[in-house]
């Protein structure tokens, strides 16, 4: 048995939602499918056009809404599996957005806003289908997005979490070093971004999301698509790669450079020192990570080494993104977010320099910010892969 969440762990996480809600003044939370559903109930379940929901009043009982045909799945969830909730099925023809109203008529929603009105908040990622469902279904609330709240509880790992993403990670580590062991010259990107996610699943994934294989000048984009584009030696590659094991995301770049097995063909001095002025602030922001500083604070410190060395404006975005259950969540690591890191934020650190039409390098590494400073979960070496390909 690998790591994993206790079923018990989603009633408490139930209860602490609806303790904010009472807190906050919020009659209801409306959990359709996605990470803040997982994140609360343990249940997987498929994006459909119909509705699946939690709903979460502040004071009662839980209850997942699901088509008929899904209501086997949602009582196998780990919620209702502990207790917690009870399974309300629709029939085909019902309205679901009505059924869920119902589910909410009585005292809970009362009104608490200041206009008067009842609000409830529903989850950031809902179908906008649903949402204007909802709001038909009951008018008189007030709709915000559940993250006001739910970033509280999900932006802070435990200690199971941080397992899980860990798992992730040095997953993600061993196929970087499987990929660097080549062959890579005279291959597409698009075939090495293919074996990269066979890669990924085969460590264990269940998900591979993304394998962005940038070689020679496409290096210098961050977000570049894999193409046709035949890998050459004497260039380097931008690798940057992830899923989710678990449903936990992995989220690692790393830097090659391709000799080809010709030391001729070794790194050119201009990209040296790029290089190593990224590694530089790369672990200046890693190591600058403790409960207190401001998350802005941590991309200040890889800019301002990369504006130093003279590559500012070639360091054009944020220096890191929250992750979780989601790939890009709370906290952002970026310019104006004054937010103080606490224990179990989980992140990026992933500066990069990208000059256009030439190359770009960028190193990432996931960082739990610790009691007392950064715990590092990617184990891969940070410094330029020098290999043959
Ligand atoms: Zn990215
Ligand atoms: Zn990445
Ligand atoms: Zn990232």
């Amino acid at each position: 048995m690998g790591p994993g969440i206790p079923d018990a762990r989603y009633g408490d996480r139930t209860a602490r939602a609806q303790a904010l809600l009472t807190e906050h003044g919020v009659a209801a939370l409306l959990v359709g499918v996605g990470a803040d559903l997982r994140y609360l109930t343990g249940y997987v379940a498929m994006p459909l056009e119909r509705l699946t929901m939690l709903v979460l009043p502040a004071g009662g009982r839980p209850s997942l809404v699901v088509p008929r045909l899904e209501a086997m799945a949602a009582a196998a969830s780990p919620l209702v599996r502990a207790g917690r909730a009870d399974v309300t099925p629709w029939d085909e023809t019902d309205d679901a957005h009505a059924l869920v109203a119902t589910q909410l008529a009585g005292t809970q929603l009362a009104p608490v806003a200041d206009d008067g009105r009842a609000r409830v908040l529903v989850s950031d990622r809902l179908w906008a289908m649903h949402v204007l469902g909802l709001q038909r279904a009951l008018p008189q609330a007030e709709v915000g997005l559940a993250s006001e709240l739910l970033r509280e509880l999900r932006m802070i790992k435990d200690a199971d979490e941080v397992s899980l993403l860990r798992r992730a990670a040095h997953a993600a580590d061993r196929v970087v070093a499987q990929i660097a062991a080549g062959p890579l010259v005279g291959r597409t990107e698009m075939d090495v971004s293919r074996e990269v996610r066979e890669r990924l699943l085969a460590e264990g994934h269940e998900l591979a999301e993304f394998a962005i294989v940038a070689s020679g000048p496409n290096s210098a984009s961050p977000h570049h698509d894999a193409t046709d584009r035949v890998i050459r030696a004497g260039e380097p590659i931008v690798l940057d790669i992830g899923g989710s094991m678990d449903g936990y995301c992995s989220d690692t770049t790393r830097t090659l450079w391709l000799t080809g097995g010709n030391p001729a063909n070794g790194p050119t001095p201009e990209f040296r020192r790029v290089f190593d002025l990224l590694r530089d602030a790369q672990a200046e922001a890693a190591s600058a990570v403790r409960p207190g500083v401001a998350c802005e604070r941590i991309d200040a410190v890889a800019r301002d080494i990369i504006a130093t060395g003279g590559h500012g404006p070639d360091f054009f975005h944020r220096v890191g993104h929250g992750i979780g259950l989601e790939t890009h969540e709370d906290p952002y690591l970026v310019a104006g977010n004054g937010e103080a890191l606490r224990p179990g934020m989980a992140f990026s650190v992933e500066p990069g320099i990208y000059l256009e039409g030439r190359f770009g390098a960028r190193i990432e590494d996931i960082v739990i910010c610790g009691p007392d400073g950064p715990d590092v979960l990617n184990e891969s070496s940070r410094d330029l892969w020098v290999v043959s390909g």
